[in-house]
């Protein structure tokens, strides 16, 4: 097999009159009673599409500043609800086949659950409206990237403060954080606008949909299709008895370890009182070592890693104009995903690649489903693919830290999962007492947050930080603005991941095995079947929780 290369990967730009002509060809073979042929170029249809979509929002992520790619991504903004139309058009044409069964047999049951969601939060009669949201959020995202943040003579980014943020010395790091919340506070007034009109926004898209608040049509979004608010609650119970007080108890023995009086907000990022461990070297070293540390892991995973460098589907170094964060991107057409992030030289960027390189290799395994709604789990399953291999990284993360530092990295990623389920489920309560009170202002949705995180984050102290004094910590997390309630899935994805950590120190191979897998059965079930069908347990059920979270207390000493 020929090595297949990231720069041969084109498609061409769909027009709103081809999009509407093929699928006029679509509907003209479901007249014929061809339902397969109907299925077969719908599915090489939607290929084509998302291939293009993803390099189009790729190419525009990988130089902002690129008015060519600027261009080309607003095209595709726009185009999305028109496709959105007549694709939703199409499920329901699929749906209201008399024969079921024959569908399915073609489509697969999982798909129709997926459509038969999808069509009860779609309407024509939205259209403004998702394209106002979309507006909305690019706003919030415009601003965050616009942020010049001056430390140490210099002017950063927000992802930029990073290193100063965990830094060893306790005033830089008190510094950053000053440095960060002035920005936000300077902002305060848009911020609250803009979320104000996105939550008013979305209410009113529910309203028009015919359901009561906006929380059933985001879970409907996330395809949630067997599990509902009330399991969340309890979960989000779950995090609060067992991982609360543990968290709590970590701190505690960080603040004794350092010999300071409290522990403020801003020593919550130094895990490690010898400093946060750093990787062994800069991209290229990285990406070098990676290849070793993959070797020992899996040959799957090996000959996947090979493949990706080879081909140039990775673009992980820092640039200015290059966007921030994290992502993983696929191909339908191709097969082969990208990764896309931005070394800063702390240990994020360990945390980032091997998570990316998890979303990327579950995407590579399931390559041969047979549907395109099929190549992607939803969310909550797709974060078990990538923070599971942050997991499963552990044994040889010695390739990346060096082997003196590997123990206090896999102590302090451990110690970061951990604390990471308290503020991951404030996040998701916050979200939903704000949507069944759309109505409340600005100020009223600061005390809601103040109320919940004294609640999960009862340690949190931050000092003369005035913006969080104030209640105003939420304003700094995009999944809020942009991606409505998917924040949980973090944490239920984490709960997952750590029972292939457990697994893992029983018996490697075993556990490895059951991860790739997983990964290879792809989006073709519901979360809590894909999670069965590894052999781990629904977080959702009694004890799932409270088992991983015992074993991290042992391994971290911790009783
Ligand atoms: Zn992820």
């Amino acid at each position: 097999m020929d090595t297949p290369r990231f720069q041969d990967i084109k498609e061409p730009r769909p027009t709103q009159e081809g999009l509407t002509a093929a699928y006029a060809g679509i509907n003209a073979a479901l007249d014929r009673g061809d339902r397969a042929a109907a299925l077969a170029n719908w599915d090489a249809l939607r290929r084509r599409y998302e291939t293009w979509s993803s390099l189009v929002h790729l190419h525009f992520a990988q130089d902002t500043a690129d008015a060519v790619a600027k261009a080309e991504r607003d095209y595709a903004d726009a185009l999305a609800p028109e496709a959105a139309e007549l694709e939703t058009a199409l499920k329901r044409r699929l749906l209201a086949d008399p024969d079921r069964a024959a569908l399915a047999s073609l489509a697969g049951d999982h798909a129709l659950r997926l459509w038969e969601t999808d069509i009860t939060i779609f309407d024509p009669a939205i259209k403004a409206d998702l394209e106002e949201e979309a507006r909305l959020s690019a706003r919030y995202t415009e601003l965050l990237a616009s942020a010049k943040l001056e430390i140490d003579g210099k002017v950063l980014n927000l992802a930029g403060l990073g290193p100063y943020a965990q830094s060893n010395d306790r005033e830089t790091r008190h510094q950053a954080e000053q440095v960060r919340w002035r920005f936000f506070a300077a902002n305060a007034t848009v911020l609250d606008d803009l979320y104000d009109q996105l939550v008013k926004l979305r209410h009113r898209m529910a309203r028009t949909l015919g359901f009561d608040s906006y929380t059933p049509v985001a879970y409907r979004h996330l395809h949630r299709v067997d599990y509902g608010p009330d399991d969340v609650a309890r979960y989000r119970d779950q995090v609060l008895r067992h991982v609360v007080p543990l968290v709590g108890k970590l701190l505690e023995q960080r603040r004794a370890a350092n010999g300071w009086d409290r522990l403020r907000f801003w020593d919550e990022a130094l895990v490690d009182p010898a400093g946060n461990p750093k990787p062994i070297g800069d991209h290229d070293v990285l990406v070098d070592r990676a290849q070793a540390m993959f070797d020992g892991m899996d040959g799957r995973l090996a000959a996947f890693y090979r493949l990706m460098r080879n081909g140039g589907f990775m673009d992980l170094k820092n640039r200015p104009s290059k966007a921030g964060g994290g992502f993983c991107t696929s191909f339908p057409t191709a097969g082969v995903p990208f990764i896309f992030a931005n070394f800063n030289g702390t240990h994020d960027d360990i945390g980032v690649f091997t998570h990316e390189m998890g979303h990327a290799f579950q995407n590579w395994e399931s390559r041969h489903q047979p549907g395109v709604d099929y190549l992607w789990p939803t969310m909550e399953a797709a974060e078990i693919n990538s923070m599971g291999l942050e997991f499963l990284s552990y044994p040889g993360i010695g390739h990346l830290v060096g082997d003196a530092a590997a123990d206090r990295f896999r102590r302090m990623h451990l110690i970061d999962a951990l604390a990471f389920l308290p503020y991951g489920v404030c996040v998701d309560h916050f979200q939903h007492e704000v949507y069944a009170n759309p109505t409340a202002s600005p100020t009223e949705r600061h005390a809601m947050w103040q109320r919940l995180e004294a609640m999960y984050l009862p340690w949190a102290d931050y000092g003369d930080l005035d913006f969080l004094l104030k209640g105003g910590r939420w304003q700094a997390k995009p999944h809020i603005y942009g991606s409505p309630f998917y924040y949980i899935d973090y944490t239920l994805a984490q709960c997952c991941a750590m029972q292939f950590w457990v697994r893992s120190r029983q018996d490697y191979p075993a556990a490895m095995d059951a991860y790739v897998q997983l990964c290879r059965r792809g989006g073709s079930a519901p979360f809590q079947d894909l999670v069965r069908s590894a052999g781990l347990v629904s977080p959702f059920a009694d004890g799932a929780l409270e088992g991983v979270v015992q074993e991290a207390a042992a391994v971290l000493g911790v009783a």
